[in-house]
């Protein structure tokens, strides 16, 4: 045996007042003294005290700087052995305790708690740990579920949503006028009895590349969003995150805004688990928060548009009809009927007895513009190019099995249901069935909508000669085909010119 002393354990201390409620009371002094005795009564050598306040050892975005100092000076062998008052003021996130375990089972850290729960060097404290850490998951678990209820409780105040603020609203409710009034016409256009305008068309007014009275092109919602919220993180002096890219809109974005029933001032609720689910939309509509009498509960905010008009939006969206026609929805006699704009307002025309009409702009006489148009359609078909860059049947899933999909999910739901009437099931089973199906609807109606032109071209273009083809279809497929590739807009006819002058029909292609 020999009198030198063998230099004692280099020790860490790290100690953390947290916000936590359930950690209030322990005040820093306290924590430090204790695991200074700690470490005297192991007989080690404090080398470092790390400090950290006020910082949530939960949440994985909160920086604990004191922490990470210290994980990092472990990493350089500064010290073998950390004291901390407890488990929780080390870490609260699972795989960070997990980690330290690790240190502890395969490099000798010895990690030892003031409260004296847990010491890593035995097996049974490891053992306790990893125990330790399964917990604390569950807890953050928990601790999601209680922020979504309050969110449920938020939304059933009627108080406006947190997250991204949609087009007509700011971020604490209040309307923003001139974006309102754009809600409002996209509405209005959607929804008017003669012509309503298209997903598309209304998309391509917003952006600019078609002339809709009453829609003023403007920059995409989200690139706006975007930028305003770089402005606001600039202002507090925090680094501004990139700006999502101007561009067109497209017209899922402009369904987005016909489904969102907040402009109706109905309050909704989106569950976190609904949320996570893939980025899955669920239907709007499912969102509604409704009271015990199933009226739907009111938001704080301001309406954009009135219940009629939503409900009516709601009820062309989910009409079939417009699936398979999307540039109108009656039988239709002409041939641009709807299609045809008028070259002085840019609206569409209406069929009169004999030809295309504006009131109070044009009157054409008909049969001549669609031999004109069509002749300049199948022209435009036998060229190679004009199918390449459209969707064939083959990348266009059919619609026929996109309803068949649908009509699967809501046997689901009924399904459910009989089985929640039988008792084979708890509410919670039938709610989560329904929530799924709902959303998978939702998707499906979604991609139903958007794809039912390119199911109704496949026969067109899938075919050799295309040309052919169209002159041979039905007059709701040859309009589609027309409204797929240009904008057809007729002017006044040529005063005293007789016959039928080609330049008075302008067809620009998209
Ligand atoms: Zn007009």
């Amino acid at each position: 045996m020999t009198d030198s002393t063998p230099s004692p354990r280099k020790a860490a201390i790290y100690l953390r007042i947290s916000q936590d409620r359930e950690m209030d009371g322990l005040a820093i002094e306290r924590q430090r003294e204790q695991c200074e005795a700690l470490a005297t009564y192991r007989q080690w050598e404090v080398v470092q005290t790390y400090v950290d306040q006020s910082k949530s050892a939960t949440d994985r975005t909160k920086v604990r700087p004191a922490y990470d100092r210290m994980v990092s000076d472990y990493k350089a062998g500064a010290f073998t052995a950390i004291v901390c008052y407890d488990l929780d003021r080390l870490t609260r996130q699972p795989r960070q305790l997990e980690d330290w375990i690790d240190a502890a089972e395969l490099r000798g850290l010895a990690l030892v708690t003031a409260n004296g729960d847990a010491d890593l060097s035995t097996d049974g404290g490891r053992m306790y740990a990893r125990i330790k850490a399964a917990v604390a998951r569950a807890e953050m678990e928990r601790k999601g579920a209680r922020q979504s209820a309050a969110q449920r409780q938020r939304a059933m105040q009627g108080r406006a949503p947190k997250g991204m603020r949609p087009l007509g609203y700011a971020t604490n409710g209040d309307v923003i006028p001139d974006e309102a009034e754009a809600v409002r016409a996209i509405y209005a256009l959607f929804t008017r009895p003669a012509h309503p305008e298209s997903l598309r068309s209304l998309a391509r007014a917003l952006s600019g590349t078609q002339d809709i009275e009453g829609i003023t092109p403007r920059p995409r919602h989200s690139h706006v969003v975007s930028k305003e919220r770089a402005q606001r993180r600039i202002a507090e002096g925090k680094e501004p995150r990139t700006i999502e890219p101007d561009g067109p809109w497209s017209p899922s974005t402009v369904l987005g805004i016909l489904r969102n029933p907040r402009y109706a001032r109905m309050s909704t609720y989106t569950p976190k688990t609904a949320q996570a689910d893939g980025g899955r939309r669920r239907s709007w509509r499912a969102q509604i928060l409704r009271d015990d009498a199933g009226e739907p509960i009111r938001g704080q905010w301001e309406a954009i548009v009135d219940d009629e008009t939503w409900w009516r939006a709601q009820d062309i969206l989910d009409d079939k009809d417009r699936v398979t026609n999307t540039s109108g929805s009656t039988k239709r006699k002409h041939l641009g009927s709807g299609l045809y704009r008028c070259g002085v307002c840019g609206g569409k025309v209406t069929g009169a007895p004999r030809g295309y009409g504006c009131a109070g702009h044009i009157t054409r006489t008909g049969p001549a513009i669609d031999d004109y148009v069509t002749r300049v359609i199948s022209a435009r078909l036998s060229q190679p190019d004009a199918l390449r860059k459209r969707k064939t049947a083959d990348d266009t899933p059919e619609t026929a099995g996109i309803s068949a999909a649908i009509a699967e999910q809501r046997g689901r739901i009924l399904r459910a249901q009989r089985d929640y009437d039988d008792e084979v099931i708890e509410g919670r089973d039938l709610k989560r069935i329904r929530e799924a199906a709902e959303a998978r609807i939702a998707e499906l109606e979604t991609e139903r909508l958007l794809q039912a032109r390119g199911s109704t071209l496949a026969p067109i273009l899938g075919v050799d000669d295309p040309a052919a083809a169209f002159q041979e279809a039905t007059l709701e497929v040859r309009r589609e085909v027309i409204d797929t590739l240009a904008t057809v807009t007729l002017r006044p006819h040529p005063r005293g010119r007789k016959g039928f002058d080609p330049d008075s029909v302008e067809i620009q292609w998209r």
